[in-house]
């Protein structure tokens, strides 16, 4: 049994409907998803979604670039609805520090507030956060150390830092997920953390329909590859598959504690 810990199934890059997504994920073992929304929008269809299929739950959230003409205590209210209006919301975000791209996107001082007041919110509901960082490791930290003590838990999604940012995000209990970029040939620097991240905090995802794995570069990314992403763990770790399935299982489950 596997679960995709991390996974869009609203997006136009798809030539499937989510319930393709979802089945086809189901017949190679996926039994689980965790659908992420990056928008008020986007989290109204995986509100949607996990009242329709029983193997998928939820995490809402504000995506840095995302929903930028909404006043913030607006957005932040909105968001708090959504989440508790389905217990199968397990998690807050995608949110975080975005600063590759900026796409006419938020500005940093726009993007550390709209964080913030989400990972209070996770504090307030008591749910995990999911975090997506690009280029923001220093801001991160800090601001995670800040709300740790009030109990912040979370994951690092799509890792792709160096050790020093994963052995202090590890310190403080927060978990890491592996997605199908550590199949790419050039990505040894990310294989050694993979290595030595312990087996008890480390989630797989696909992040489809972004960052398909090696063996599907070029296409869409979809959930039933997080399959190829525990194979590489289990490679890089010198696990069995089952092993590591089993772990990364648990450990998503430790996480978003309803699943
Ligand atoms: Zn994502």
């Amino acid at each position: 049994m596997l679960i995709d810990s991390h996974c869009h199934l609203f997006h136009d890059k798809y030539k499937k409907s989510p319930n393709d997504l979802v089945k086809e994920a189901d017949a190679e073992g996926v039994t689980k998803l965790i659908c992420i929304g990056t928008s008020l929008a986007e989290n109204i269809s995986v509100l949607n979604a996990v009242a329709e299929f029983p193997g998928v739950y939820g995490a809402l959230g504000i995506y840095p670039h995302d929903d930028m003409h909404k006043p913030l205590e607006e957005l932040i209210d909105s968001l708090e609805k959504q989440i508790t209006s389905s217990p199968k919301i397990v998690a807050i975000g995608e949110c975080g520090i975005d600063i590759t791209e900026w796409r006419g996107g938020r500005s940093l001082e726009e993007q550390i507030p709209l964080f913030e007041e989400q990972l209070k919110l996770a504090v307030k509901l008591n749910l995990p956060v999911v975090i997506h960082n690009r280029n923001g490791e220093d801001i991160v930290i800090s601001l995670v150390k800040k709300y740790v003590q009030a109990g912040l838990r979370g994951v690092i999604h799509c890792f792709t830092s160096d050790w020093d940012f994963a052995q202090e995000i590890l310190d403080m209990g927060f978990f890491i997920s592996f997605a199908g970029n550590i199949t790419y040939p050039s990505n040894n620097v990310l294989r050694e953390i993979v290595k030595k991240v312990p087996v008890d905090h480390f989630l797989v995802e696909t992040d489809s329909p972004y960052l398909p794995p090696q063996a599907h570069r070029g296409q869409v990314n979809e959930p039933k590859y997080v399959r190829i992403v525990a194979e590489k763990v289990a490679a890089i770790k010198n696990l069995s598959f089952e092993e590591t399935s089993d772990y990364a299982y648990k450990n998503t489950c430790a996480l978003f504690k309803t699943v």
